[in-house]
């Protein structure tokens, strides 16, 4: 997609701090980074949500969670890490192409969701 951000940082049109790169996804620092780790972790093929999913987009899925715990040893946060994976307007996401975030650190990240 021509004019999707995250196309363009997996195209390396516009730069970002890499910290895990295959044939498949790309890995990379947060911009506005909420834990001393902060990484995302996206599919190179445009895919805009998990609402988006087909049945061939499956593997790239998996890919996705299996790399999270290399990251997390690799980037300081050994002893666990927390995914999300916001998805369309209810779970407010605001870059039209699938991503997880991986967060962690040396501290517990938080309780997953404030009560409303
Ligand atoms: P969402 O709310 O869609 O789940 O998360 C989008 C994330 O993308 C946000 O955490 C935001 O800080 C990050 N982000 C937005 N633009 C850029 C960018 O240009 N570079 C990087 N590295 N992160 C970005
Ligand atoms: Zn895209």
């Amino acid at each position: 997609m021509s004019d999707c951000l995250f196309c363009k940082i997996a195209a390396g049109d516009i730069p970002s701090r890499k910290v895990y790169e295959d044939e498949d996804v790309l890995a990379f620092h947060d911009i506005n980074p909420l834990r001393p780790l902060h990484v995302l972790v996206i599919p190179k093929r445009h895919i805009t949500s998990l609402a988006h999913v087909t049945p061939e987009d499956v593997p790239v899925l998996g890919k996705i969670l299996a790399v999270a715990n290399k990251i997390a040893q690799e980037q300081g946060s050994p002893d666990g890490f927390r995914v999300i994976i916001n998805t369309g307007r209810i779970g407010q996401q605001e870059v039209p192409h699938l991503h997880a975030h991986i967060v962690g650190g040396p501290e517990p990240v938080g309780p997953m969701l404030k009560r409303l």
